[in-house]
């Protein structure tokens, strides 16, 4: 995709918070080019602004949080996955309270009312960090590496629970398999942990109508899994939204083994510490008129790689 892209529309979506329970809306707007994803805390003093960028990522426990001053705004992770999984650049995104709605715990609501409205192009040339040799973050037995090649996200997870255990699962980053592939997969979480996080007063708007829940042996959801490694498949999603908070789509091939949206967010920043690693590369403009509509292509043709 040479051109940066918007939404062609205004979209808003409405569902509860998954820690705090409280209804919340959220309205997603069309926004020039060099804008990037920016969320505006609507029901707050001033309406404070906060930009979709690692360096405003403030909590890291559970889910994803941005913050600036005395506002914040969590679970982020799953709306702006939708977005980066689009290939979506620009969007001012207004919500009137602290959380970003969990939805059905999936980005596929999201992904599915943005594509079917298709993007818009915007007249100016999207920008990539193109990853010239090989990085690694290795934490015990957590890691996270990028190396050269095609842009691809290999993710493994290893859970003692008879269905989960070791999966593991590879994605092309193209918007027609993040939509078919990822975009459904729901977030998970353990009976046990889910009676310790509401004695603490989060997982308070979380059900089995937006979280795959798992007792010690089975899963408590009776419609079942969408996918047979649902599970891993929504890591991807997850870490699709935290490498959104780069501000800029990686031309390299990813993977994870084990990780956390800490592990995502510290990647981040020693990739980009190491600066012999990568370059910013922007594709050659053949034509100068941008398309106007959106096809399914895939999100990196025209890659060098
Ligand atoms: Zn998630």
């Amino acid at each position: 995709m040479i051109w940066q892209k918007t939404v062609s529309q205004t979209h808003r979506f409405t569902g509860v918070g998954l820690h705090g329970g409280v209804p919340v809306s959220v309205s997603i707007f069309p926004a020039p080019a060099n804008h990037g994803l920016r969320f505006v805390r609507t029901d707050l003093p001033h309406r404070p602004t906060l930009k979709a960028h690692f360096s405003q990522v403030v909590d890291t426990v559970r889910a994803t949080t941005l913050g600036e001053g005395e506002a914040t705004l969590g679970t982020v992770e799953h709306l702006l996955s939708a977005l980066w999984g689009l290939g979506v650049d620009n969007a001012l995104i207004h919500v009137d309270g602290p959380e970003v709605p969990i939805m059905d715990g999936s980005a596929a609501p999201f992904a599915e009312r943005l594509a079917q409205s298709g993007l818009q192009s915007l007249p100016w040339p999207r920008a990539y960090l193109l990853i010239q040799r090989p990085v690694e973050l290795r934490e015990g037995d957590q890691w996270m590496r990028a190396t050269p090649g095609q842009p691809r996200l290999t993710y493994a997870i290893d859970f003692p629970h008879p269905l989960i255990r070791r999966q593991r699962f590879t994605v092309d980053l193209t918007s027609d398999s993040f939509r078919r592939e990822i975009a459904p997969a729901r977030t998970f979480g353990f009976l046990k942990e889910v009676e310790y996080l509401r004695s603490r007063g989060l997982a308070l708007g979380g059900s089995l109508d937006n979280a795959l829940v798992l007792d010690d042996t089975g899963l408590l959801n009776p419609e079942g899994l969408r996918f047979p490694e649902e599970f891993v498949r929504h890591k991807i999603l997850d870490a699709v939204g935290d490498l959104a908070l780069l501000g800029l789509p990686l031309l390299g091939r990813l993977e994870v083994s084990r990780g956390s949206h800490a592990l995502h967010q510290r990647f981040l920043t020693t990739l980009l510490r190491q600066e012999s690693a990568w370059r910013l590369w922007i594709p050659p403009v053949h034509n100068r008129e941008p398309r106007r509509s959106w096809s399914p292509a895939p999100l990196w043709a025209g890659s060098p790689a």
